[in-house]
């Protein structure tokens, strides 16, 4: 494996004394070996004055199965916009479709400086998300969506209980691991109203004995709300706690409505709630009391959702909103720009269960890596690279990236996939898509 020496950068560790270090940065055998000594050579040198070098975005809640739906889902409530729109183009899916729909996703993430994922995809074709990860470089924990139950599922994605569940340990036999590790499992129920009380504890019971992530949505908005409390009995997150679907392994993807004591139930359980601004914003859904959370010790990290409700993969976004929000919410000093990195970085990495392996700049740590350009106009002067990175910077900053010690990304230029023919793919693929769901934009 060669040698990445990233020279002259300002070092943004996100280390647990939040150290910002000036220096080179060394990656051996896919792992960072020095920060801020200065290197002689490497196999591969990255330029790195102007920039803030950090620890890669981690996303805790993308779909990137849904990633050609962009633009066809625009202005609608949760419960009608996946309805009438996010399932029955799930359910057109083909695993052509959804190659190109993960190839495109993947990009934009990995050209955004996002180096991992935690990924809910359809109901079918999951294998084909499993080797894009695989073949484009990217680090993510991927679950197949399982769904046995509901009104107006389209037949395409409804399952039987028992054949969900065998499809997901399948998969999980088969990837879970892969690619020294880069490639990881979870089970992605889809939310409490597309599932039986059946296949969640299932999923709770098998989660816990094979040691993978749970990744659903949760508490997103007030009529699944209140749906779900009709139906159980018991707040959203009440009841899937009741299952065993609550801890450490266990990703919540909104919680956007919650009472004390459901709060209460996330921070005693240390389960984690993955906050997606620009979704909740855009399906009109509200605003998550992530002060509150952080105040209360709940673990939060941040996702851009699908790109049929955000319409961006983009953290910068993810951070910059949920700084803004939270201040229009509680005042000005709330979520300073630190806190908001380490939500995008180090907290991302908790949620997925890998803060040894990622999420910081240490050495011995997995070299996930981005180069950020504060030179540009909308970022110049800066005093403070943390501020300039949070409130100013934008994806087109993003020089280079590199994940698990493999630049996958240069001056900008994609070296793992051919930027041009994934966007060829890509909309070729979501237009036939669209057509053969029989949907008009
Ligand atoms: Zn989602």
């Amino acid at each position: 494996m060669k040698s990445i020496l990233i020279k002259g950068g300002t070092l943004v560790t996100m280390d647990s004394r939040d150290a910002i270090v000036r220096g080179d940065l060394l990656i051996r055998d896919g792992r960072i070996t020095s920060l801020g000594e200065t290197a002689q050579t490497a196999d591969i040198v990255i330029d790195a004055v102007g920039c803030a070098v950090i620890p890669g975005f981690i996303q805790s809640h993308i779909h990137l199965c849904q990633t050609l739906f962009r633009g066809a889902a625009d202005d609608r409530l949760l419960l009608d916009w996946l309805k009438k729109r996010v399932w029955p183009m799930e359910a057109a899916h083909t695993a052509a479709s959804v190659k190109a729909s993960a190839r495109l996703g993947v990009a934009e993430l990995i050209k955004g400086g996002t180096t991992c994922a935690l990924t809910m995809e359809t109901v079918n074709h999951t294998e084909e998300v499993f080797k894009v990860v695989e073949d484009s470089g990217f680090r993510a924990t991927v679950g197949k969506c399982m769904m046995d139950k509901g009104d107006e599922v389209p037949s395409a994605l409804h399952e039987e209980t028992e054949t969900s569940i065998k499809e997901s340990l399948a998969l999980l036999e088969t990837w879970h691991g892969k690619a020294e590790g880069r490639i990881r499992y979870c089970f992605a129920p889809r939310f409490a109203l597309s599932c039986t009380r059946e296949l969640l504890a299932r999923v709770a019971q098998l989660a816990r004995e094979r040691h993978v992530l749970v990744h659903t949505h949760a508490s997103e908005n007030r009529n699944e709300c209140a749906l779900v409390e009709s139906e159980t009995g018991l707040r959203n997150v009440a009841y899937l706690d009741s299952l065993g679907l609550s801890g450490r392994h266990v990703v919540l993807a909104h919680c956007v409505h919650l009472d004390a004591a459901e709060l209460e139930t996330l921070a005693k359980t240390r389960t984690n709630v993955a906050h997606c601004p620009s979704s909740n914003l855009k399906l009109g859904s509200g605003i998550a009391e992530i002060a509150s959370m952080l105040d209360q010790g709940v673990s939060v990290s941040l996702g851009a959702d699908g790109a049929a409700c955000n319409n961006r993969l983009d953290m910068f976004t993810e951070m910059r909103s949920m700084a803004l929000l939270q201040k229009s919410l509680h005042g000005p000093d709330v979520i300073p720009a630190k806190q908001a990195l380490r939500l995008a970085t180090i907290g991302g990495a908790r949620a997925l269960g890998l803060e040894k392996q990622i999420g910081s700049l240490e050495a011995g740590k997995q070299a996930d890596v981005a180069v950020v350009n504060l030179r540009s106009l909308h970022s110049s002067p800066y005093q403070d690279p943390v501020s300039a990175l949070v409130y100013s910077a934008q994806t087109s900053d993003v020089q280079s990236v590199v994940i698990d010690g493999q630049v996958v990304m240069k001056d900008r230029e994609l070296l793992t996939m051919d930027e041009r023919a994934v966007i060829e793919d890509a909309s070729r693929a979501g237009t036939e898509l669209i057509n053969r769901a029989g949907i008009r934009v």
